[in-house]
């Protein structure tokens, strides 16, 4: 749903002339330094990147889902720690207040969060249960004393994206011990700086330098009874999956972005590069793989607006979203694999930025379910479907 085009072109602009002029610039100097500058920080706060999806009585841009991911086609043109920074705030980290929070969470919490003055991470993942996300052993136990009703959380999170940058946690841990399933678990907000709870060394990763993760240590960490997600044990699984399925139409929106600025690129070093006395993008063998790669953009950007749209309307879209992040991310793959055979050699190394696109663009394959877990939430979902 789009709701006034001329506000929504309008920001669509300013947000790809901020990734060309500001982003695309620095992208050798967050790889280089793993860093993203201040002032590039800055002004994301400044453009409202990190309240894009909170609602505007609470200070955000309150985008619909499809207003979201024509932003993401936008924010994709660049190297996606750039995203990585606001988006785990914007995709997963702030959606579990606002999809099932109480009104005293979210009128403390989203204003903060909109403003970029809170990051927020989303904390699921363990050692032991990473497609199992179910089987999670962290813990939340209840207790009263004379400091008031709260939880003691124990456990370790494991590759928690801004974990090192998060002043809040969207955490899953199990209240009911008796309960080994989805059913036991419930969702906290954690602040950082709350006793108890520390942030390992961050991870050393195959791409995306600039984007950090870290493990998130629970040592008898308190978090107060109020910051039970929604004020009601045992529904927090059900929380994390209402927000990975948002997540899923938002990265698949990411990829395509990334797809296509991978493609360009090619293009243009395609029609340059000249062998055999004549640009590269004559051979029909390298038109084959720019065509298949348009082909295939094309179709994962026509597949996420679709489920962007039918989620705006209210349609249960658990289905779609799997679809569009398996297909949309396993076609990123494939594009960024031909944009590295298109370039040869230079493709290779470092010097054209392709490679590490080529790395950076293997995450999207793995976080937010893996592109098997994605097909097993689709088949399940056509099987039950049938079964009804
Ligand atoms: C850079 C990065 C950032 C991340 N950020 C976050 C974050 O912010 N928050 C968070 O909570 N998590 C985060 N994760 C964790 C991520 O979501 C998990 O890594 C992912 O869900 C897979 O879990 P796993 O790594 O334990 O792999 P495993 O579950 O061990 O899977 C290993 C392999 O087995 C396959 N497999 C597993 N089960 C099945 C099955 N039933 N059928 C078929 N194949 C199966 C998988 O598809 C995969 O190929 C991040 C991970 C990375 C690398």
């Amino acid at each position: 749903m789009i709701r006034d085009p001329d506000t929504l072109n309008a920001f669509l602009d300013s947000v790809r002339r901020f990734v060309r002029e500001r982003l695309v610039p620095a992208e050798h100097i967050v790889s280089d330094t793993d860093e993203i500058p201040a002032d590039i920080v800055a002004g994301m706060k400044a453009m409202g990147l990190f309240g894009l999806t909170v609602p505007e009585s609470y200070g955000g841009l309150g985008l619909t889902m499809e207003e979201e991911v024509r932003v993401m086609f936008e924010m994709g043109r660049t190297s996606p720690a750039f995203r990585s920074l606001f988006g785990t705030t914007v995709g997963i980290g702030s959606q579990g207040i606002l999809i099932d929070g109480t009104a005293a969470q979210k009128d403390k919490y989203l204003p903060l969060l909109a403003s970029g003055e809170l990051i927020a991470s989303f904390a699921l993942t363990e050692a032991e249960a990473g497609s199992d996300a179910a089987s999670l052993r962290t813990t939340a136990r209840r207790a009263t004393d004379d400091r008031g009703d709260h939880y003691i959380v124990n456990g370790t999170k494991r590759f928690i994206t801004n974990a090192p940058h998060a002043g809040l946690f969207t955490l899953m841990a199990r209240t009911d011990p008796s309960n080994k399933g989805a059913g036991g678990v419930s969702a906290f907000i954690v602040e950082r700086g709350t006793p108890g709870l520390t942030i390992g060394k961050p991870d050393k990763k195959m791409g995306q330098r600039g984007a950090h993760t870290a493990d998130v240590i629970f040592e008898n960490c308190r978090v107060p009874a109020a910051n039970l997600i929604g004020g009601k044990e045992g529904l927090g699984f059900k929380t994390a999956m209402k927000v990975l399925e948002k997540g899923r139409i938002h990265i698949a929106a990411l990829c395509v972005g990334v797809a296509e600025r991978m493609l360009q690129d090619a293009l243009a070093y395609a029609m340059e590069r000249k062998q055999f006395g004549q640009p590269i993008a004559e051979f029909q063998l390298v038109q084959a793989m720019l065509a298949d790669s348009k082909m295939e953009v094309y179709a994962a950007r026509c597949m996420v607006i679709d489920a962007a749209r039918r989620r705006d309307d209210g349609e249960h879209v658990a289905t779609e979203a799997s679809c569009c992040k398996l297909f949309a991310s396993e076609m990123c793959g494939r594009v960024a694999d031909r944009a590295v055979q298109i370039f040869g050699g230079a493709g290779y190394v470092a010097d054209h930025g392709i490679e590490r696109f080529y790395r950076d663009v293997r995450l999207f394959r793995i976080y937010e379910g893996t592109s098997q877990i994605q097909q097993l939430v689709i088949a399940r979902q056509m099987i039950r479907a049938a079964a009804d």
